[in-house]
């Protein structure tokens, strides 16, 4: 499903080589972690899976059911089915978080040839999906993302997430600190989101999110590659001995 081979990628703006070479499959169905190290290149993967500017891909390419994603326009590839979470903290003061859901979802639609939905069923859809996540009607009827908490802001995500109905969800956590019940409702709305076609990219530089979505890989990521791949007891291995051990070994 998505498919990254020898992606190595440097800014635009210096001659910094950030990606150096990154290989990665995500099959349907499966949840893939990528752990490691700060600065090791793992937001800079998901900007570029995304398409967000101040990039240059020099080598390598990148799939979506065999779609080239480098070579499309960042909504092109939303609409193709790639889903970065955390993507759109920002506050837009004016536009009630419910319009910004119906203009997404309909702008999603049309770009893959589906009808819009009425306001009826998309009221229906939006109430049944927030509930879910525990998001109440008041922070639907508020500005998106205004005066938010980072806990809040991050479910809203999850919403949009959950409303998108992605193939590709790709997480970055940020580092700004969920308590442990945010954490816990992020993870459940990720959870509820798994399905047979939909593949998962979950980035952190911490093991405890990984407690409560349970990946099926786990990749080591350090200096723009990924330097070691296993199952979720490399995690725990992190989380026990931190990244030295690895880094060591894989010299
Ligand atoms: P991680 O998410 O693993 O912490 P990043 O992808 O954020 O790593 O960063 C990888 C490296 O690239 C770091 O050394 C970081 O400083 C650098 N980097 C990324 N984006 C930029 C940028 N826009 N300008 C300068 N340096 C950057
Ligand atoms: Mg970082
Ligand atoms: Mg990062």
């Amino acid at each position: 499903m998505l498919e990254i081979k020898n992606l190595h990628v440097k800014l635009e703006e210096e001659d910094k080589q950030i990606l150096k070479g990154v290989n990665l499959t995500v099959e349907p169905g499966r949840v893939h972690a990528i752990m490691g190290p700060n600065g090791s290149g793992k937001s800079t993967l998901s900007y570029v899976l995304a398409g967000r500017d101040g990039y240059e891909v020099t080598e390598g390419s990148a799939t979506l059911d065999g779609k080239d994603l480098l070579e499309m326009e960042p909504e092109e590839r939303a609409a193709a089915g790639i889903f970065l979470a955390f993507q759109y903290p920002v506050e837009i003061p004016g536009v009630g978080n419910m319009t910004f859901l119906r203009t997404a979802v309909n702008a999603q639609r049309k770009a893959r040839g589906q009808k819009e939905l009425s306001a009826a069923d998309f009221l229906k859809l939006v109430r049944e999906k927030a509930k879910t996540l525990k998001i109440d009607a008041d922070m639907l009827k508020r500005p998106v993302n205004v005066g938010f908490s980072g806990g809040e802001k991050k479910r809203n995500e999850i919403l949009q997430m959950a409303m998108l109905e992605p193939r590709m969800c790709i997480l970055d956590e940020t580092d700004s600190g969920l308590d442990v019940d945010a954490m816990k409702l992020v993870a459940e709305g990720v959870n509820a989101l798994r399905s047979p076609d939909r593949g998962f990219l979950v980035i952190t530089h911490y093991q405890r999110l990984l407690d409560h979505i349970q990946p099926d890989v786990v990749h080591i990521m350090a200096d723009g590659r990924i330097v070691k791949t296993g199952g979720p007891e490399l995690a725990l291995e992190v989380e026990h001995n931190g990244y030295a051990d690895i880094l060591a070994e894989v010299q």
